[in-house]
């Protein structure tokens, strides 16, 4: 039977407890959550009448600074991966070395389909059940899967009729004009190309002409593209759910985006409907592909940039790349993994990948402490030595412990965590 989210997590933190030797006192800190908080909150909608949902917030760890984590609204996101999510945050945090602990939390709902009223009332219900739970030095969430700026920007305003204060910095991922901050949209594309530069100049910094497909073209995958675009590398593939292009003579990754826009399907840079310009395919070396296919497709560096588990054991030995940079969560099974650590291709993972995301949610909580605003050019100034020392602090370890990055960013966050937790008298 396939593991949870949890157990995956928990094998995860086996081999960092290994690799550094901790007690079964210290480890255990990181076996369980610090807190789990289940409330049903009571919404009354417009089209579905009166409902009751099941809301959670998972506090994992506060060792390193108040706990941190987005809100996803789903049906599946019950507790076992709210569990998860809150636990990876804990570990991410520590690996960007930013200073907040890990948190998670959910509404069990479908959301597709309803109305923004509708929305609104779920997002206002949860920040009215949850107002004790959070606070700007307590616990701050943010966005996550089908939550977005409005959501935090409807939560805010419920938080502070309740607490009767402004209070910006209790939630990030808000809109400008509520104190979000500049560069946060792009920020987890950039942090993943200052990552991948990085890793390219430290072994084979003469490499050029480097080829890149992206699976997933929605916020990282379509800024990732184009940032890796204008630094000199050639986008060969892009997809989404609905298909995608390959092409070997390089595709532009801004007319990808506008096509993207206006048809919302990326083959329709070459097709309408069913029907493709052949002609044009050929000029530019290029072919429609399904979206699993830009898996295995011929390229140097691979991104999956949509959902979790699209590398597995069923498509991981035909990965054809020789580097995985993981801006999606979670994009490998831990079979896959095992699969491509033999065929020494190398894997970025997530919990640095995408690192830049939570680090830019940390720059809005700071401006919005000190009530003084940030230009887009000062936050990539201040992401860029963050990342590239967090890909630095790792690469040295895994040299040292001779382990691959995955497991060695897993070891180098549980140590952070685990000597602040020293530092403080828990263990
Ligand atoms: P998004 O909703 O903007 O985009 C997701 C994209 O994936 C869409 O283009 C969608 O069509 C595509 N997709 C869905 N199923 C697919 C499939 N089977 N094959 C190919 N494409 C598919 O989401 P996002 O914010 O870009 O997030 C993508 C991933 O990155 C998620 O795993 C998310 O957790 C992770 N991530 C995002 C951020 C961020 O700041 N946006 C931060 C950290 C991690």
């Amino acid at each position: 039977m396939k593991n949870t989210p949890f157990q995956n997590y928990l094998l995860n933190l086996e081999k960092a407890v290994s690799v550094l030797g901790l007690s079964k006192e210290e480890s255990n800190i990181l076996r369980e959550p610090e807190n789990i908080i289940e409330k049903k909150i009571k919404v009354e909608l417009e089209e579905e009448g009166s409902k009751e949902l099941n809301a959670y917030r998972v506090q994992f760890n506060n060792a390193r600074g108040p706990y941190k984590g987005g809100i996803r609204f789903h049906q599946d996101a019950d507790i076992n991966e709210v569990k998860a999510l809150a636990a990876v945050m804990a570990i991410k945090c520590a690996v960007a070395d930013i200073p907040f602990g890990g948190a998670k939390g959910g509404v069990q709902f479908n959301p597709k389909h309803m109305s923004k009223r509708d929305i609104e009332k779920v997002s206002r219900a949860f920040a009215n059940a949850f107002a004790d739970d959070i606070g700007v030095d307590k616990d701050i969430p943010a966005p996550d899967v089908y939550t977005n700026s409005s959501v935090m920007a409807i939560m805010l305003d419920e938080y502070e009729k309740i607490v009767n204060k402004s209070e910006p910095g209790v939630i990030t991922g808000k809109p400008i004009e509520l104190g979000g901050s500049l560069g946060r949209e792009n920020a987890t594309a950039q942090g993943g190309a200052y990552v991948l530069q990085e890793f390219i100049d430290t072994i084979h910094p003469k490499k050029k002409d480097l080829t890149v497909a992206v699976q997933g073209f929605g916020n990282a995958g379509s800024n990732i593209a184009k940032i890796l675009h204008y630094m000199g590398y050639t986008i060969v593939a892009v997809a989404d759910s609905k298909g995608g292009v390959y092409s070997s003579n390089g595709i532009d990754p801004e007319h990808a985006v506008k096509v993207k826009h206006e048809k919302d399907d990326l083959t329709h840079m070459y097709c309408e409907g069913t029907v493709c310009d052949l002609e044009k395919l050929e000029r530019d070396g290029a072919k429609i592909i399904k979206n699993e296919d830009v898996i295995t497709c011929e390229c140097d560096i691979l991104i999956p940039a949509a959902l979790d588990e699209q590398i597995h054991k069923d498509n991981a030995k035909d990965v054809k790349a020789k580097v995985i940079l993981e801006l999606a969560n979670g994009p490998t099974t831990p079979e896959a993994d095992e699969i491509l650590k033999e065929k020494g291709i190398t894997i970025i993972p997530d919990i640095l990948a995408n690192a830049g995301g939570v680090t830019a949610s940390y720059f809005e909580w700071t401006q919005n402490r000190n009530g003084f605003y940030w230009s887009e050019e000062e936050v990539q100034k201040k992401l860029k030595p963050i990342m590239i020392k967090a890909f630095t602090d790792i690469w040295k370890m895994s040299k040292e412990k001779n382990i691959p990055l995955r497991d060695t960013a897993f070891a180098l966050g549980v140590d952070r965590i685990i000597q602040a937790t020293r530092h403080r008298g828990r263990v």
